[in-house]
């Protein structure tokens, strides 16, 4: 079966949906978002011969009126009126979150979006559709995304969208797992209090959007675990089989939608987890079993070299492939060609430039992970 042309009961993928639209894309110079990403999973999984034409789909460019799904008429033109125009009024800025540090005004602010949830749309609605099946759109997992506003680099809020379409084609139990590091306060604030979704997101305390307490259900439909700076892979897998694989199990869903944001990895600049991508998928394998169809999806990372590694490797997994310890000559040429894209930052391990897999980072399990897990386990 062609992977773009998903019919009946029957299955979908594994697909890869990319695009080139990221490639060379930037939230310019001094954003967190100038290094590439998407263009290094492409690549690498290329070069690692795991990206043969009929598991890559070309994402498609969501049109406003699919976005109206999540996202008011008014933000939508404003957002489209700054990518023509190039700039925004202090009006648009105030109003919508757009043309600001963490939302800039930059070339493609609208298309890159919107070929995000173009992709994670077409994976949706492929899955939802068929009666099993696996997509990956690294491009995706916006996740912080509003109704009228952008906000913590996300315009479109891909993930909402995506859930939504599946629930709109019938679906009825839609699981989503959050391994970012920062919380789903946009997913959150969409499925509040809706008994067809169960939320799950660890993320780091005290970090931005500083939402997602441990005593927050929304609504019942949620489950937040914040856990502090140092998480390990040890206490990845403590959190994985006592909250995470027990609240989906139970759950029995429908569709699992996971968003892989990479910066609970140790390398990332900007939190200050310290996970190995081993526990990315071990979480990923304990997960499979647990539902028919999968979506994975993007999210944050900004280390270029972790990001692209984690996300390749997931891609790797999921389509079926050993996972080599050392990369071959052409693999290591894509990561070498890799920069932070501005000075200051230290050179990367050349661990990050050789290996597609970290060495684990086991540690102690400390007593506040033990004792949230138990609190959660209670509800
Ligand atoms: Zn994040």
């Amino acid at each position: 079966m062609k992977p773009g042309r998903p019919v009946g009961q029957s299955a979908v993928g594994p697909v890869l949906v990319g695009s080139d639209i990221y490639r060379g894309s930037s939230y310019g110079p001094a954003h967190p978002l100038r290094v590439p990403r998407v263009s290094t999973v492409i690549d690498l999984a290329r070069a690692l011969g795991w990206l043969p034409p009929e598991r890559f789909q070309p994402s498609p460019r969501a049109r406003p009126a699919a976005l109206r799904a999540f996202h008011s008429d008014d933000y939508l033109a404003a957002l489209q009126a700054a990518e023509a125009e190039g700039r925004v009024s202090d009006e648009v800025r105030a109003r919508h979150g757009l043309g600001t540090l963490s939302n800039p005004v930059f070339a493609q602010m609208f298309r890159r979006p919107a070929t995000g949830a173009g992709g994670t749309l077409w994976a949706a609605e492929a899955l939802a559709r068929a009666a099993t099946g696996a997509v990956h759109v690294p491009g995706g997992g916006t996740h912080h995304g509003l109704p009228d506003r952008a906000n913590g680099f996300c315009y479109l809020n891909d993930v909402v969208l995506g859930i939504k379409a599946m629930l709109g084609a019938g679906l009825s139990r839609v699981a989503y797992v959050d391994l970012d590091a920062h919380h789903c306060d946009g997913v959150e604030a969409a499925f509040a209090g809706d008994a067809r979704v169960r939320m799950i997101s660890v993320h780091e305390e005290g970090r931005w959007p500083f939402s997602g307490r441990l005593t927050d259900t929304a609504g019942g439909s949620g489950f937040f675990l914040p856990v502090p700076n140092g998480y390990n892979d040890s206490e990845a897998r403590a959190v994985l089989h006592g909250l995470i694989l027990p609240r989906v199990a139970e759950f029995a869903p429908e569709a699992l939608v996971v968003q892989c944001g990479a910066d609970s990895l140790d390398e990332d600049p900007l939190s200050r987890l310290c996970l190995s991508n081993r526990a990315y998928l071990e979480a990923l394998a304990g997960l499979r079993p647990l539902s028919p169809r999968l979506l994975l999806l993007g999210g944050g990372g900004y280390n270029p070299w972790s990001v692209g590694r984690l996300w390749t490797a997931i891609w790797g997994w999921l389509s079926g492939q050993d996972l080599p310890d050392r990369l071959p000559p052409d693999g290591r040429e894509v990561l070498a060609a890799l920069s932070w894209g501005r000075p200051g930052r230290p050179d990367p391990d050349p661990s990050l430039l050789d290996r597609l897999l970290d060495d684990p980072r086991e540690g102690p399990i400390r007593p506040e992970i033990a004792d949230r897990l138990g609190w959660l386990r209670q509800r």
